[in-house]
């Protein structure tokens, strides 16, 4: 029985893991779950599952939470909670959404547990730390994100014999604004933007779908994992979402993995690595399903792509200014603050301010999260006044 702490339990990714861990329960048990805002599901979340431990964001909840609990398990608040649930489990699954989730990355790294990672950003803003951790006895990452879990799979027995990739080719399905002009991306709405054409997922990520920067965050999420250089790493257009990525290898051999766009697929293989689950989420058809087509990315529409191989490419502290400026730009258009075209602006204008700067401490990642998050609301400010 595999032991499971499930880490933003109540979004898209952790309910995903709970109907993984539903379809096969002779083989996980729910060691921990947490949420920030969704009190009532958490609460219904740990009657059924019995975890040790349910960890909330705010203390103001915790008292309530305590009350309604079964017995045997325990109410802890905030990034000590996450810690604490993070040494808890054989495998720890990071589905929190944004900066908020690295606490979980490190402190499961180090406890020397498999990390399960669906939250993007702790790797993106902090891999010079997580590439230290991650070489504690024991510890192990698995990338949940569908285009990693798909190269993970694609290297096979290539894992770790660089000479013999000659470049990694991650698919993107172009998102809800695909094949638009400037002129009719003017004034789209947030609706517009949630309206995803083959994936279900939570609001950040969605909105990072339509601008292509959750592309280009896997951009540099595949540099981190597997260590190709940002030349070897290509972007395709594939709207159908069935090849989740490819490796192109030096022979010329291309492996791609194939199924329906489904992310119990990925959870499940992240959960049960080397083993596989029986039961086939996203099984494919292939008589049955359509053509596969692949484009090149509109590099000059959707400008976050290229922003990225850049911050990327400059290294230090550049990714975790991306995409602390990338999470301000979204939270203000989520609120309908900042258009949907002013996203990949804030973080334009943000990176100008960035001075190269090293990362080699969890401190440092903070403080460049600070320093970007500062100056990507004074770019938003200086936005709103010219709009006035
Ligand atoms: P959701 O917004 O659906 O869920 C986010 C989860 O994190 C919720 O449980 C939420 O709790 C919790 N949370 C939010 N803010 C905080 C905080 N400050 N502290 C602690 N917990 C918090 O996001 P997704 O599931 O879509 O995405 C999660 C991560 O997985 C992201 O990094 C995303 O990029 C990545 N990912 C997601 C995919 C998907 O298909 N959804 C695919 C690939 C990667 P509450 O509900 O209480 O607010
Ligand atoms: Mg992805």
């Amino acid at each position: 029985m595999t032991s499971v702490s499930i880490l933003g339990s109540t979004g898209s990714i952790g309910l995903q893991t709970l109907e993984v861990i539903d379809a096969e329960p002779e083989r996980f048990s729910v060691a921990a779950l947490s949420a920030a805002t969704s009190i009532d599901q958490l609460i219904a979340q740990a009657k059924k599952y019995r975890p040790q431990l349910v960890i909330v964001a705010h203390e103001r909840d915790v008292q309530r939470v305590q009350q309604e609990l079964p017995s045997g398990c325990e109410v802890a608040c905030g990034i000590d909670g996450l810690v604490a649930a993070s040494a808890l489990a054989d495998v720890t699954v990071n589905a929190i959404v944004g900066f908020a989730g690295l606490p979980v990355t490190i402190a499961t790294l180090k406890a020397g547990k498999r990390l399960a990672l669906a939250n993007k950003e702790s790797l993106i803003t902090a891999s010079p730390v997580v590439e230290r951790v991650r070489r504690t006895a024991g510890a192990s990452l698995l990338p949940v994100d569908s285009e990693h879990c798909a190269i993970f799979q694609c290297l096979g027995a290539s894992h770790g014999k660089d000479a013999q990739v000659a470049r990694l080719i991650l698919t993107a399905s172009g998102g809800p604004f695909r094949g638009r002009d400037a002129a009719s991306l003017e004034g789209v709405t947030i609706a517009d933007a949630l309206q995803h054409p083959t994936w279900s997922m939570g609001p950040k990520i969605t909105v990072d779908s339509s601008t292509l920067m959750n592309k280009g965050l896997e951009v540099i999420e595949a540099h981190a994992l597997f260590g190709t250089p940002y030349d070897q790493i290509d972007v395709v257009v594939h709207p159908q979402s069935i090849v989740h990525s490819m490796v192109e290898f030096t022979d010329g051999t291309t492996i791609a993995q194939l199924s329906l766009p489904d992310m119990r697929l990925p959870i499940g293989y992240a959960l049960s690595y080397p083993d596989r689950l029986q039961t086939p989420f996203g099984g494919l058809d292939l008589l049955s399903s359509s053509t596969l087509t692949f484009e090149p990315p509109d590099r000059s529409l959707f400008r976050c792509l290229d922003l990225a191989y850049a911050a990327g490419r400059l290294g230090g502290a550049a990714p975790a200014w991306l995409s602390a400026a990338n999470e301000v730009a979204v939270e203000e258009f989520l609120a309908g603050r900042l258009e949907w075209a002013q996203i990949s602006d804030v973080v334009s204008s943000t990176m100008d301010r960035y001075v190269a700067d090293p990362l080699d401490t969890v401190e440092a990642v903070y403080e460049a999260d600070a320093h970007s998050r500062s100056a990507a609301r004074s770019v938003v400010a200086g936005m709103r006044r010219t709009n006035d």
